[in-house]
């Protein structure tokens, strides 16, 4: 779990821990009024308390009062077993009742929450649900099958070991419509089940992000820009197609590439540049530095039928 989200998680299990306080203090007072004899019993215990604090300050005996306290609590504890009366806390998660840990580890319902907020910040459009089951390589005839079949097994693999693979880089480049878009969906719906942070952006999109950073515009947008950071995946789609501003495109994507890989942080970008053509509009050391292959899987240019044309 990515630190991004704390606040809101925090919040909503502050807001289950109130509301179960308040439903305890209903039923609390539901049952006073069922059960007068009980409310009189815990109106003397009170009383009692009282003057036994009283008498305490005032370095007073406390013995009677003292031992009809211990009468009291009896018979207050006698009548709820007889009644059978059970002052439960309806917690909407008992196991951590609501605080979100149980023996210091994420509990059940906060992962449940946190997989919840990472599928809304997926990215900035919906996204069809593509998985690795949705690919039709195996049959589709296409001539590029054969590739992207063991693209396909070769990428299940790595992100099978998420945390532990070498590998923070990825690279797709491929004529447009060959199958980069689905096989990058496959992997972000994979990983979003097992509770990965993903977020899919074009690079228009992020590019406009960077720009509003810049500018420090205080937009939907510009407040991403951490998200971009500090997300465990980041996919960035259709590199090549965004404007190129002065001081910002280039900057800020070399600038958050070279951080996201201080921290061993995935990041995928697809594209319908071939090498010579990344080279030429980011720059060498950008793209060299990228798709080192000490840490980078660099898929070389998918050429084959345009799919949505099949
Ligand atoms: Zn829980």
């Amino acid at each position: 779990m990515i630190n991004y989200f704390n606040q809101t998680l925090e919040g909503i299990m502050n807001s289950r821990r109130t509301i179960a306080k308040e439903r305890a203090q209903s039923d609390y007072n539901a049952i006073l009024a069922a059960h007068p004899d009980l409310k009189e019993k815990i109106k003397i215990k009170k009383s009692l308390e009282l003057e036994i604090a009283r008498n305490t300050a005032l370095k007073k005996s406390c013995d009677e009062a003292s031992s009809r306290l211990n009468e009291t609590d009896k018979e207050i504890s006698d009548y709820i077993k007889a009644n059978n009366i059970k002052f439960a806390v309806a917690y909407t998660c008992p196991l951590c009742k609501d605080t979100g840990y149980k023996d210091k580890k994420p509990c059940e319902c906060l992962l449940k929450e946190y997989n919840s907020l990472i599928r809304k910040n997926l990215s900035l459009t919906p996204l069809p649900g593509f998985t690795y089951k949705d690919n039709t390589f195996a049959t589709n005839g296409a001539p590029q099958a054969e590739g992207m079949n063991k693209l396909y097994s070769k990428m299940q693999i790595v992100f099978n070991k998420f945390y532990s693979t070498r590998y923070s880089n990825f690279l797709l480049c491929g004529a447009s419509g060959v199958g980069k878009t689905s096989l990058a969906l496959a992997i972000a719906n994979d990983l979003l089940d097992k509770n990965v942070s993903v977020l899919y952006l074009t690079s228009f999109e992020l590019v406009n992000i960077f720009l509003d950073k810049h500018t420090h515009k205080d937009t939907a947008l510009r407040q991403l820009y951490n998200y971009v950071l500090e997300c465990e995946m980041l996919i960035v789609d259709n590199l090549g197609t965004e404007p190129v501003y002065k001081n910002v495109t280039v900057e800020y994507l070399l600038s958050t590439l070279e951080k996201r890989l201080g921290e061993n942080k995935k990041t995928m970008l697809i594209t319908q540049l071939n090498a010579p053509q990344l080279v030429g509009r980011y720059g060498e050391t950008l793209i060299k530095k990228f798709a080192d292959k000490k840490y980078s899987i660099s898929v070389g240019y998918i050429e084959g039928k345009d799919l949505r044309n099949l």
